[in-house]
């Protein structure tokens, strides 16, 4: 998996691939070092890949909704917020 230097280190994995909305791919991982979230945000055609943190509510609330369009409207809500 990707490294991620939250923690010195550290490294990020992967933990629930949350689909695509807006065109970006959103896949929640964890900080092997500290466990904090952090959310990959990518997308094919505006490379490279970010990693933007995200509180554990938000996250465990992203993470209950099904896939679908609500998911993917709440996904680009909290982007859009970034
Ligand atoms: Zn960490």
């Amino acid at each position: 998996m990707t490294e991620f230097a939250c923690c010195a280190g550290s490294r990020w994995s992967a933990v629930t691939d949350l689909g695509s909305a807006e065109s970006f791919d959103f896949i929640l991982g964890t900080c092997d070092g500290c466990g904090r979230y952090w959310m990959n945000v990518w997308s094919p055609v505006a490379p490279p890949a970010r990693y933007l943190s995200v509180e554990n509510d938000v996250a465990e609330r992203l993470s209950a909704i099904p896939a679908g369009t609500a998911r993917k409207r709440a996904l680009a809500t909290w982007f859009d917020a970034q």
